[in-house]
Parts: structure tokens; sequence; C-alpha cells
């Protein structure tokens, strides 16, 4: 189980962060029924946090992302594709709602607004910017505050009427199928949970008496040299503007795209190398072209032995350190050692190969009675009952390991 850094969620549903699936459920119903709007009106944030924590906790892939990044995880895993912001605003309408409750500031207790939400979005990035620093852009749309009225809606003494899209609620209660209980509260997206909106034949004709207008917004997003994947770039009060409110921010959270060469961990980095046998003994020479374009020739000792799987390293050839540029992780090397094809050397010369190889180990003196078996190649295909027969057979009866069975091929002629 991934280790538990986040309690938030569990404190909203009373439960520890070990609490089993079937007790998650129970303690849910039990605050559902207590929080349910209907028999506590006051109540609704309430609820929405809860239906939503158990939304979370009550999925594994969810909970699994929630405990090991906490609440900042559940945003980075919302992909366009039908993540949970996606899903979350099927449920409750248009508009996140999902960033309205995440968010958490953009009401005080009287319930009156003072702070607009935070807009928190992946930016995806290459290694290369990360290892080179980047200027790029990120174009979004906001709500602005509706120059032609200043936010008023209409003129400066227009008179206002109760929406009747949530009778003045400001919240709207959507029937969902995916919670246990079937109504959900969401902002009312008419009046934008002001539950009032200006007299119709007095309305602002630009924003049509909703006081704000989407506008497209591009801001400038500095990558500097070595910055992390999940790092955050904060643009203050960048978000939705709302009359009266200060607004949030936009907050963009660096997505490292997979590399096709470079692993990166940390500050260093990381290649697979296939070598031959060749090399491995004698010295081996790599090209590789780095992420900012050098090309290097890593050269490796003869001499010194390469074993498969061996990592070897080059000393600040990895990530440039954040805000300290010229301090460089290393770049390490993981060797896979490819072997010759069977019969690569005419047998006859196999004796003056092993003059030139490590000596090899005295052989125990065979007793009389001793059973000889014989290995042979083993197609990784076959399975895994059609081996062990194999096996059996050979160990039977000798002369039975020359009737290759299916998958399998005797060497020894
Ligand atoms: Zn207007
Ligand atoms: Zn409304």
């Amino acid at each position: 189980m991934a280790e538990v850094q986040n309690t938030r969620l569990y404190g909203l549903l009373r439960v520890s962060p070990d609490v089993s699936d079937s007790d998650l459920k129970k303690a849910y119903r039990k605050l559902a029924k207590e929080f349910h709007p209907d028999k506590n009106p006051n109540a609704g944030d309430k609820f929405k946090e809860m239906a939503f924590a158990y939304e979370v906790l009550s999925d594994p892939e969810k909970r699994q992302l929630y405990d090991r990044f906490g609440e900042e995880g559940l945003r980075e895993g919302a992909g366009s594709d039908g993540g949970m912001d996606d899903i979350l605003s099927h449920i409750f309408g248009h508009g996140s709602l999902f960033s309205r409750f995440m968010g958490g500031h953009s009401r005080n207790s009287t319930g009156a607004k003072h702070r607009g939400n935070d807009m928190v979005q992946p930016f995806g990035v290459t290694l290369e910017d990360l290892y080179n620093g980047k200027t790029s852009t990120f174009t979004f749309t906001k709500n602005i505050v509706c120059a032609t009225c200043k936010g008023v809606g209409g003129n400066a003494d227009v008179d206002v009427q109760k929406c009747a899209a949530c009778e003045g609620r400001g919240v709207r209660d959507i029937v969902c199928q995916i919670m246990p209980e079937t109504v959900q509260h969401a902002l009312c997206t008419e009046c934008n949970g002001e539950g009032e909106l200006v007299e119709e034949s007095q309305r602002c004709k630009a924003c049509n008496g909703h006081k704000v207008i989407k506008s497209e917004k591009e801001l400038e997003v500095h990558i500097d040299k070595g910055m992390h994947h999940g790092q955050k770039i904060t643009f203050r009060a960048e978000g939705d503007q709302a009359p009266g409110v200060e607004p949030g921010d936009v907050i963009l959270v660096l997505q490292e795209k997979k590399h096709e060469v470079f692993v990166r961990e940390d500050n260093d980095l990381t290649i697979r190398c296939k070598v031959s046998l060749t090399e491995a003994l004698c010295g081996c020479r790599i090209d590789l072209r780095h992420l900012d374009g050098r090309e290097l020739l890593i050269s490796y000792p003869e001499g010194i032995v390469i074993f498969p799987g061996c990592i070897r390293g080059v000393l600040n050839e990895g990530m440039p350190h954040y805000r300290n540029p010229f301090e460089k992780g290393n770049l390490n090397v993981k060797f896979e050692v490819e072997f010759p094809n069977n019969h690569w050397i005419d047998s006859s010369k196999l004796p003056e190969l092993e003059k030139l190889l490590p000596v090899r180990p005295d052989l125990p003196t065979p007793s009389k009675d001793v059973e000889e078996v014989f290995l042979h190649d083993m197609e990784p295909s076959s399975n895994a009952g059609g081996r062990q027969e194999a096996y059996d057979r050979s160990s039977d009866d000798e002369e039975e390991g020359l009737h290759a069975g299916p998958g399998m091929q005797c060497s020894h002629q």
C-alpha cells in the first residue's frame, strides 16, 4: 500500500487512512444521512465535500493517487479525456465546481464571496525544455468583469430580481446517478451563485446581465532549467474575475513527458546501452546526443569489464540543478551485454579462445554411477507444462532427451 501522506479527505468522512472499503461505505452512509441537505439545509457545502471525499476514496485508483499526491495529484490525474474534472463537470453542469470545492476558499462562513477559485492546470513539458529552459505560452479562457457595465450587469441603478433558475438560493439540485444519494447541489450557472439577476429589461447588452464576459488570455510561462515534474508555476490573481471578488490564481503543474532516450530521476539522467560481448570485455565507446544537442563520446577504458546490468556514470552530465544550473547531476549508463549467437565461431577454434579467457574451474571427479543429462535451448513460447515434461523425460531416460518436444530442440549431437 502506498504511503499515506494526505488525510484531509479521510478526516471529512471521520475514518482513518487504513479504513477498509466496507467501513468507508458505512461511514459515508451514516454521515450522508446526517448531513443530507433535506435534513440539514445549512450543511450543503459540507455534504458536497463529503460526497467528493467518498467519490475519491471509494475508487482504488483515485484513492491511491490521493494517498500519494494529495488533492493536487487528483487534479493532475484529471486529463481532458474523462478525468475527474470531466466527471464532476458532467455531474454538476457547466464550470468546474470541482475546483470550487477543491479550492476551498471561495466563500467564508457567512457565504459571502471574497476570493475567487484557483485554476489548476497540467502543463506538458519535454525533458529538453527542463534541461535547457524555455519560455512558452499558456492560453486559456477566463471570466473578466464586463467593461460595458463595469460589472453591474446593467445601468448603475438597476433593479435586481431573484434568479428563477435557482429560486435565489445560488445553488441548484442536480440529480446524479454515481453517488448512493442521488441529489447533489451545484452552483447556479445562471446567476453565478449570487441568487439574483438584473431585471431582464435593464440587462447590459454586452454581458446579458451576467456582469462578466469570457475572454481569452495568454500567459508567458518561464520554464527554468532544472524544474521538476509536478512543480507549480503560479500566476497571481489571473483566475476568473467577478465583481467584488479578488481573483484566484492560475497554477500550472508541470507534467514531464516521457523521453525516448533519457529517464530522469531527481537530477540524474539514465540511458540504457546495449554493448557486444567484445565491447564488454575489451572496452567501448558510446555516441550520444545530449538534451542540449551536444554530441558526447562516452569512452570506457579497455580492460575494465562491463557486466550485464551494471551501471556506470558520467559525472556532471545529468540535469542542471534548479536555480543553480551550473551544478548538474550525473549521467548513468545501464548496460545490457549482447552475447554472440550459437556457433559464432568454428568449434575447432574454441580451445584457442579458451586459452585467452580466464581459466575454467576444475570439475569434481565424477563417481562411477554418475548420470549425465543435457541442457537444451528452450523456446520462450513453449508453455510451462511442456518444459516440465521435457525435464522429466530427460532425467528419466537420457535417450528421451533426443525426442525434442514441441518448442524445444536438442543442441547436443
Ligand atoms: Zn455588462
Ligand atoms: Zn441562480
